[in-house]
């Protein structure tokens, strides 16, 4: 293919932030840092390897998820603990954050809520940064290994996908019939997994985790959560994953509830002020 004359010129256009986060209200770090300082640690569940476990926390607990045991990946979906329907989006914490998470930033939920469901108070891979290849850890940018890309990508049927995984551990925790409860499941922040984009083609690629037991991510619930975490079949994602080939290994989440004497008068983010008039 040829190139126009001012090729160049134009590929030397510098590039603009899409959404700069100056006017973003910040989360109070040090109230955060002092509620943590009295929680109480209230319940854990141990998700065992290529299945999924739920936890419920209170606005303003805490959510702990570990390694234990051996490097492992974990992917995590959060709703309203009342409302289904607000749900964590990943695709708008990409935009507001960039590709991968730590500390100080925020999950985001749906439409039309866009509210922070939490924050990332805690991350013992933040000393990772980005690595030579573009990698880095906590992304939001993968979608969750499901069993219908296998499918058509390789054929066959697996059911320990996280996709899966999420869908069976949803329908447990509210009792809607499995098919229900798939359509519940959404985009997640992959917990510990190590990702980018290749250079040459951008292709999504995946690298063995920097886990290691005793790493965790610690997050401030913002509103009453419903979380599900699946222990992905991929193991620390080194080589592959809807396969049961990749050494797996559990993950601990622990809760913490903040007693409301503590919580003072700190209340909830409001949901989104837009009016949802949409020009009618
Ligand atoms: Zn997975």
């Amino acid at each position: 293919m040829t190139e126009p004359a001012d090729a160049t010129a134009r590929r030397a256009v510098k590039p603009v932030i899409c959404y700069p986060v100056d006017t973003l209200p910040q989360p109070d770090m040090a109230l955060y840092a002092g509620f943590r300082a009295q929680a109480v640690k209230t319940g854990e569940v141990v998700v065992a390897p290529r299945a999924a476990g739920t936890f419920r926390v209170p606005a303003g607990g805490f959510f702990r998820i570990s390694s234990i045991e051996g490097p492992q990946v974990g992917d995590l979906n959060l709703w309203h603990a009342e409302d289904l329907s607000e749900r964590f989006y990943s695709g708008k914490t990409r935009a507001l954050h960039g590709t991968h998470v730590t500390t100080g930033q925020r999950l985001w939920s749906s439409f039309p809520t866009l509210r922070p469901m939490a924050t990332i108070v805690a991350d013992t891979l933040g000393w990772y940064g980005k690595d030579d290849f573009g990698g880095s850890v906590h992304d939001v940018i993968g979608t969750r290994c499901d069993p219908y890309t296998h499918n058509l990508l390789s054929g066959g049927q697996y059911h320990h996908c996280c996709h899966s995984n999420l869908t069976r551990a949803l329908a447990d925790a509210t009792g809607l019939p499995l098919q229900e409860a798939e359509r519940h499941v959404h985009d997640v922040l992959n917990v510990f997994m190590c990702t980018g984009f290749t250079r040459d083609t951008g292709q999504y690629f995946m690298k063995a985790s920097p886990v290691r037991p005793g790493d965790y991510l610690e997050f401030l619930a913002e509103i009453p959560l419903l979380g599900a975490l699946s222990a992905c079949p991929g193991g620390d994602c080194s080589a592959q994953h809807s396969s049961d080939q990749a050494a797996c290994h559990p993950l601990l989440v622990e809760v913490f509830e903040t007693p409301a004497d503590v919580l003072g008068d700190w209340v909830s983010p409001r949901v989104n002020a837009y009016d949802r008039s949409h020009g009618r």
